[in-house]
């Protein structure tokens, strides 16, 4: 495995050594049994508190998310074991909100979260708004002190064992996007439903929520009245470029795979690694994982480093990274022969594995819209 890349000048010596240790440790204690996802994801949330490492994923009262070690542990966990990566992230995506907005009260959750104690979830996706963030339909109505939430979330990940839904309604403000907030909702709130749980090529819980009624106080709601639009896009700006990171994990292991099969295999009497065309495809490989790299790590060294937004290094960073793992994958998978589509082979899980990442969090297709405006934006800055 090629971990040159930790010797890049995006990266301090703290980060290595976290690298270092997860590395360790994932190798001690992955790939997780994924026969029951459920109880998969509750066990290894409950693991990766325990040894500490979903400290990393929320940040406490005057401390910052550092978004190198969220790309660090991305890329490390999803090598080892999609669903590990899985069950990091969302403890993150779920906590985002309350790390950047939250009140002191709401912070108490993040203690539970980053030991591993509590599941958190983000519900922002609905049946007739995924790409379209500002025509959520679901309705948060003021009702004395507090709120009355109505309608259905879709797609959400850890729907059904979340302990916790950072979910986003409509309080309206101001049509569209200026009148949504963000509100935390515990699971036990009476009017929360599971409507259905979802299965996807690679599974992981997944769920469709009903919201009847739900009562919530008035501390429940995350930042100002109408400002969700803003907390969800907040709360993408950091973690967007992580998931380019899982993609690039991904992406390394097919590569590794495909060293060790072309090394190992004989083919037409000498080993593979010696057919040009299989180095070729070695090479491609090689630098899409580099390329993909550098991008995820420029956009979460830019974070890190101050950059108020980074929107384009972000959109950038999620867009090439998954779409070019996606390839690095079925190449793996072309080379590995019918191997590679053998169920249960690591290669056949990478491919479904990397799928849905350029679908959520924002589609490629979302992607190249942002950073189309973001040139056009700038543009008419320098020649206006
Ligand atoms: C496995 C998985 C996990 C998820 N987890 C969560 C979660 O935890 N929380 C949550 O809130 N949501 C979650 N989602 C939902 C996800 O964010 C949405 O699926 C995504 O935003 C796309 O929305 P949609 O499915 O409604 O597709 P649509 O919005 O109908 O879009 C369909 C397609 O249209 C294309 N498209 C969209 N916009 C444009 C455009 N402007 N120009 C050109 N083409 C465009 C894209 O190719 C897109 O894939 C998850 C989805 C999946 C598959």
């Amino acid at each position: 495995m090629d971990r040159s890349f930790l010797g890049w000048p995006f990266f301090e010596a703290r980060h290595r050594d976290f690298a270092d240790r997860l590395e360790a440790w994932c190798a001690a204690n992955l790939p997780a049994d994924h026969t029951d996802v459920d109880a998969a994801c509750r066990d290894l949330v409950a693991r990766l508190g325990e040894a500490g490492w979903l400290r990393v994923t929320a940040a406490g009262e005057g401390e910052t998310l550092d978004v190198r070690t969220l790309c660090i542990a991305r890329e490390t966990l999803a090598r080892h074991d999609g669903l590990a990566d899985f069950a990091f992230a969302m403890q993150g995506l779920g906590t985002g909100a309350i790390s950047l907005f939250g009140s002191a009260g709401q912070r108490e959750w993040l203690a539970r979260t980053r030991a591993g104690k509590a599941i958190a979830a983000f519900a922002l996706s609905e049946p007739r708004s995924g790409s379209d963030v500002a025509a959520i339909e679901t309705t948060a109505a003021r009702d004395g002190g507090g709120y009355v939430l109505s309608g259905e979330k879709t797609w959400i990940s850890n729907g059904g064992i979340a302990d916790f839904y950072c979910v986003f309604a409509r309080t309206g403000e101001a049509p569209g996007a200026k009148g949504i907030s963000a509100f935390l909702m515990p699971a036990d709130t009476p009017g929360l439903d599971i409507a259905e749980r979802l299965e996807v090529i690679a599974p992981h819980p997944l769920a469709r929520l009903r919201l009847d009624g739900v009562r919530l106080p008035a501390s429940a709601l995350i930042g100002a009245s109408g400002d969700g639009f803003r907390i969800a896009m907040a709360v993408l700006d950091v973690f967007r470029s992580t998931v380019g990171a899982a993609a690039l994990g991904f992406a390394r292991r097919a590569l590794d795979e495909t060293l060790a099969r072309a090394s190992r295999r004989e083919l037409f009497g000498a080993p593979m690694s010696e057919l040009q065309m299989v180095q070729g495809h070695i090479a491609d490989m090689a630098l899409d994982v580099d390329a993909a790299a550098l991008l995820v790590y420029r956009a979460a060294w830019a974070k890190d480093n101050g950059a108020p937004r980074v929107t384009r290094e972000a959109a950038m960073a999620k867009l090439y990274a998954t779409d070019r793992a996606q390839s690095v994958i079925d190449k793996a998978v072309q080379i590995h022969g019918g191997d590679g589509v053998r169920r249960g082979h690591i290669v056949e899980s990478l491919y479904r594995e990397i799928r849905a990442l350029r679908i959520y969090e924002g589609a490629s297709d979302v992607q190249k819209v942002i950073i189309a405006r973001q040139m056009l934006g700038s543009r008419s800055v320098r020649s206006g």
